[in-house]
Formats: C-alpha cells, sequence, structure tokens
C-alpha cells in the first residue's frame, strides 16, 4: 500500500516544481550552465486546434485544386505545371495533392520542434493563401472547346 502512494505521489506534479526551477539558475548559473534540452518547453501541442484548423484548410484546398484541375481539363484546357501523364492519371494526380499536404504538415512540424512557431502557422497559411489563388485561377480559364 506505501508503495503504490508512493508511487502515485511521483506522477502528481509538485506545486513548488516551478519556483525550484526558477531558483535553480541563479544558484547553479556561475558553476554548471543548465543544458539546453531542460529549457525546452513546447508553447503548444503540434495537434492543437490551430494546426487543425489549419492542416483541414490545406487539405480542402489541395482537393479543391484537383476539383479545378479536373473541371478546367473537362472545358479543354491543359495543366501546365504538371506532366500529363500524372494530371491524366486520377490515381497519381490524387497522391501528388495528398503528398503536397503531408508534406506541408511534415514541414509544419518541423518548424513546431525547433521552436518557430509563427513559421509553423504561416506555412499552412501560406499554403491556403497560394492554393487558393491557384483554384480561382483555374475556375477563371475560359473554356477552350474545339470547335
Ligand atoms: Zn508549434
Amino acid at each position: 500500500m506505501l508503495a503504490r502512494t508512493l508511487l502515485v505521489l511521483l506522477f502528481i506534479p509538485s506545486p513548488y516544481a516551478k519556483s525550484q526551477q526558477i531558483e535553480s539558475p541563479a544558484q547553479d548559473a556561475p558553476t554548471a550552465p543548465k543544458p539546453v534540452i531542460a529549457d525546452y518547453t513546447p508553447q503548444h501541442r503540434f495537434w492543437d486546434r490551430k494546426n487543425i484548423l489549419l492542416f483541414s484548410g490545406v487539405a480542402v484546398f489541395r482537393s479543391l485544386d484537383y476539383a479545378s484541375t479536373r473541371n478546367f481539363e473537362r472545358r479543354g484546357r491543359q495543366e501546365v505545371l504538371i506532366p500529363d501523364d500524372v494530371v491524366n492519371n486520377s490515381a497519381g494526380f490524387a497522391s501528388l495533392e495528398a503528398a503536397g499536404a503531408a508534406t506541408s504538415v511534415g514541414i509544419s512540424y518541423i518548424f513546431h520542434r525547433t521552436g518557430h512557431h509563427k513559421m509553423e502557422r504561416w506555412l499552412s497559411a501560406g499554403h491556403i493563401g497560394v492554393t487558393a489563388f491557384g483554384v480561382g485561377w483555374n475556375y477563371s480559364l475560359k473554356t477552350t472547346r474545339p470547335k
């Protein structure tokens, strides 16, 4: 019973833990600098509300890009940025869009882990912006049908 109580106490965060951490650098500073890893405190969880919204936005606009590319192709236009054999293969093109979204999330994660939380958010925001522009562009292209 005592062992279990001690075990439980070990996992309860001490209310003094923070104040002890704040006091210790002043005492230790001249002799032993704290390792960098000890100072690492994440500002937020990676999968927090904002990131989930941003990544969903990236996924939505990637899907819209897919749909709008298919749309302008049906209207007789050609994709100019990606080779035809990729675009004409539905699964291949969908995979490319998914890979684009996944890469974006992966780079955001690297920014997050290296403490660049603003860049982490802006990458997704920029991705959404650029893709939204592309989607608007695709839908704005004039229909050219062979006469
Ligand atoms: Zn972050």
